[in-house]
């Protein structure tokens, strides 16, 4: 989760760090981006169960996982109850402590470079475990089905 600088939001054309005027403030430029999700860190999936537990995760839309230095983290996309139409904060005085903490300094502002990994949808998370982990075990009963063999039909 993430947070603001300033209470006073005026999204403008967005201008590069470097080329902030003494007295401004990168959030100005924003769309307010740390206030549209957040995002917390997992246990790094090792089983089919793990996978497919965040598969569930992500049929249900508005979220991701994405990998950052060896760290999963699920990402919940969902604009803070506070945030206002012009992205300033609605309650900046009363903030969270976490928003308080959170600075311009390394912010995702002009973070466009991704994630070492970032998956987005069901898919990716199937084909990536398929990847990584040996076959799935099947049923006694659906390998026998894959064999040809049938249950004799019984009839009255
Ligand atoms: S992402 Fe950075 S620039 Fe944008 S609102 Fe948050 S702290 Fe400010
Ligand atoms: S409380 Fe304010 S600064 Fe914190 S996430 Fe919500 S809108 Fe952003």
């Amino acid at each position: 989760m993430s947070t603001t600088e300033t209470s006073t939001f005026n999204a403008r054309t967005p201008i590069a760090r470097e080329d902030l005027k003494d007295g401004e403030n990168l959030c100005e430029y924003c769309t307010a981006k740390c206030c549209r999700y957040y995002a917390f860190p997992i246990d790094t999936p090792k089983k089919w169960k793990d996978f497919d537990y965040m598969r569930w995760y992500l049929l249900h839309g508005k979220a991701s996982f994405f990998v950052e230095d060896g760290t999963w983290f699920i990402m919940v996309y969902a604009d803070c109850k506070h945030l206002q139409a012009d992205n300033g904060c609605g309650t900046y005085e009363t903030r969270p402590q976490i928003c308080r903490e959170y600075t311009t300094k390394d912010c995702e502002y002009d973070n466009d470079s991704g994630y070492d990994q970032l998956f987005e949808c069901p898919e990716q998370i199937e084909e990536y475990a398929e990847a990584i982990l040996p076959p799935k075990k099947r049923s006694p009963w659906v390998r026998e089905r894959a064999a040809g063999l049938s249950l004799p039909v019984v009839s009255g």
